[in-house]
């Protein structure tokens, strides 16, 4: 039987699956490293819920203790709307979209919760008398729904106190100057650390202090965990390389010492003959509103080693692209050093890697490991494969594309156009371009704009040699019609199409949503005289279409050079302008225009992932004797099991 990449969708979201190719062909020694990753990266899978709000964890609590005793119909529109919050709130890692980070709306009544919460048995519920039940209810209720109730996760708007208008759980009571006047301090005095990426910084008594997630500190009864199967997995390393990573990871979550994180990093950097590789760690930037704090995430793999080869070839050529581009020769760097990259198949992903899941990752995000070490970059092929299986047959093409000849090319181009980009914006995009001496990273020069210009830059760079000739000669696209039909799919997506994704009367939130409109707009804007980019009306229905795509190739120059200067001098004011000009506000009628075509087509926006699962087998000494896997194929059962297994962290922390 076909394997079923799509499970299930509801409301505007769809469940898919991915399979591990290659799994059976590795060694039984491979298999157990992966196994006992699996088991270290979902013991973490709670911290990003905390990390996310507060009181994502007894929400969560809460509402699953509600399904999993329900004894009413499962048909009844009620349960259906509360089974579904409760979907998109695994989804999100909590109770705010993960998109537009604002509270997810229930569709549920307060009635229906309220008649819930007084039918669970107490034994499931976090109280311990009946005499509490009422409070339990009292304290549940506005926390789902009240929208005045920290309805924000992350506020990056520039006139409110950032922390103090966000929800996510990295600071308390404090507010964004004391923070940001600590964090300045110490990056004064101790340089070239990320200081603040593992930690809550809280004021108690009227003294500042952090409070470190490691062994013994935040989050141990989590970080204990994944330190225990983390040294199981150490015992089947596949090489000398690989054991001192996976060492120096378990230092680091006993110590929560930074310097032991960037020696991790060039660990994990100089390890390049393992098939077997892990993400994981204190990652990504983006939800915290200064850009300070990490959040969990876990992403396990297997290298794809026939994709690998044309990652292989823009790696080794990533001087020449450097060298080449139309950024200052000030800000390019002289020698791109330790730029690996790779196409991996994922074998299990948490935290903030799952359910949703990125399709490409350049890693370490620090400026200051990345001019030192080099970076690495990866493209998860599985993942990408599993998204194309199933939009392929969605419809949205055909709706949305302006000629014949586009959705030719789009069918015959299309993947091979986004595998590409993934690895350019990856490789050459993040990896390239150099910091003006003296300045910063430009997680702290361009503050809660940093994200979104980093995420522009490297996309720049992908679009302007995706028209290049010079992927012609490397072999990588037999001809320049893959950059053409990848520059129809970015402006349209742009411009249009990625409004599906928010309601109306928001504004985009989301760093890589932000940096395609701001680099579409602005294109749009820059090359309106010469009518690079057309806006036609056909049948009341509009259309984006490229005129002139060599011009549209110079204008992406244009902004790259200009975007690369930002970033490069920490340019604060620019980045604010470019923005907040072309990135946050969304065209309204152009908005309600998409949602209505998108919705005939009944294509859910978003897609979260079922993950699968990797179980050990037995012998009678009570040995593991093998590591099998299975691909379950539904999204509930999977996140209860989650939480039935992996939760090891109190409610509140
Ligand atoms: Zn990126």
């Amino acid at each position: 039987m076909p394997f079923k990449y799509k499970a299930e969708q509801f409301e505007d979201t769809k469940i898919l699956r991915y399979q591990i190719p290659d799994f059976n062909k590795l060694t039984i020694k491979q298999k157990k490293l992966l196994y006992y990753l699996q088991e270290a990266s979902l013991s973490g899978r709670d911290i990003y819920y905390d990390q996310n709000y507060k009181f994502n964890l007894i929400i969560r609590d809460i509402l699953e203790a509600i399904l999993t005793t329900y004894k009413e119909s499962k048909k009844s529109k009620e349960y259906i709307n509360f089974l579904n919050y409760t979907k998109k709130l695994w989804i999100s890692n909590g109770i705010h979209d993960a998109y537009s980070t604002i509270k997810t709306k229930p569709k549920f009544t307060k009635t229906f919760l309220k008649n819930q919460l007084l039918k669970v048995p107490l034994s499931k519920l976090p109280i311990d008398t009946e005499k509490h039940r009422t409070k339990l209810i009292n304290f549940m209720t506005p926390l789902i729904f009240d929208t005045k109730l920290d309805n924000k996760k992350v506020n990056l708007n520039s006139k409110d106190d950032l922390i103090k208008t966000s929800a996510v759980n990295f600071y308390e009571n404090i507010n964004q100057k004391e923070a940001e006047n600590y964090y300045s301090k110490l990056s004064k005095k101790y340089k070239n650390l990320s200081h603040g990426l593992n930690s809550k910084l809280i004021k108690e008594n009227g003294k500042i202090k952090e409070l470190v997630y490691k062994v013994n500190g935040l989050y141990t009864e989590a970080i204990e965990k994944i330190v225990y199967n983390l040294e199981h997995a150490k015992r089947y390393s596949e090489n000398k390389e690989q054991e001192k990573v996976l060492e120096k990871l378990i230092e680091y979550y006993q110590t929560g010492d930074l310097k032991k994180y960037d020696q991790y990093c060039e660990l994990w950097l100089k390890n390049k003959n393992s098939r077997v590789d892990l993400i994981t760690g204190f990652v990504e930037q983006y939800n915290d509103p200064l850009g300070i704090k990490g959040t969990y995430e876990s992403i396990i793999s297997i290298k794809d080693l026939k994709a690998t080869k044309r990652v292989d070839i823009i790696a080794k050529n990533v001087q020449w692209f450097e060298d080449n581009s139309p950024t200052s020769k000030e800000f390019k760097k002289k020698k791109v050093q330790g730029i690996q990259g790779k196409a991996i198949n994922v074998v299990t992903e948490a935290g903030a890697a799952s359910p949703l899941t990125p399709i490409g990752v350049n890693l370490p995000n620090q400026r200051y490991l990345k001019e030192k070490y080099g970076s690495k970059s990866v493209t998860l092929s599985n993942i990408i494969y599993s998204y194309n299986q199933v939009s392929k047959k969605s419809g949205a093409l055909e709706e949305f594309a302006y000629s014949e000849e586009d959705i030719k090319l789009s069918k015959k181009y299309g993947e091979l156009a986004y595998d590409l980009l993934v690895d350019l914006h990856e490789i050459v995009g993040h990896g390239s371009g150099k910091t003006k001496k003296g300045v910063p990273d430009y997680t702290v020069t361009l503050k809660n704009y940093g994200s979104t210009i980093e995420e522009a830059r490297a996309d720049l760079f992908a679009l302007y040699y995706l028209m290049d000739k010079k992927l012609i000669n490397l072999k990588l696209m037999p001809s320049l019609d893959v950059g053409k039909t990848f520059y129809d799919g970015f402006i349209k997506g742009g411009l249009m199409l990625q409004l599906v994704r928010i309601k109306p009367g928001e504004d985009i939130e989301e760093a890589h949503m932000r940096n395609r409109q701001l680099i579409a707009k602005w294109c749009y804007e820059k090359g309106k005289k010469q009518n690079v980019i057309e806006k036609k009306v056909k049948n009341n229905k509009t259309y984006f279409i490229i005129n002139d795509y060599l011009k549209l190739r110079e204008l992406f120059g244009e902004l790259l050079k200009e975007i690369q200067r930002i970033v490069s001098v920490g340019d604060y004011k620019a980045a604010k302008h470019l923005v907040e000009t072309y990135a946050i506000k969304v065209d309204k009628k152009l908005h309600l225009e998409t949602l209505k075509r998108w919705n005939k087509l009944k294509i859910a926006s978003f897609s979260a992932f079922i993950n699968p699962i990797l179980y050990p087998i037995y012998n009678s000494n009570k040995q593991i004797k093998d590591i099998k896997v299975k691909y379950p194929d539904n999204f509930k059962d999977q996140m209860l099991y989650y939480s039935k297994n992996y939760s090891y962290l109190p409610l509140f922390n």
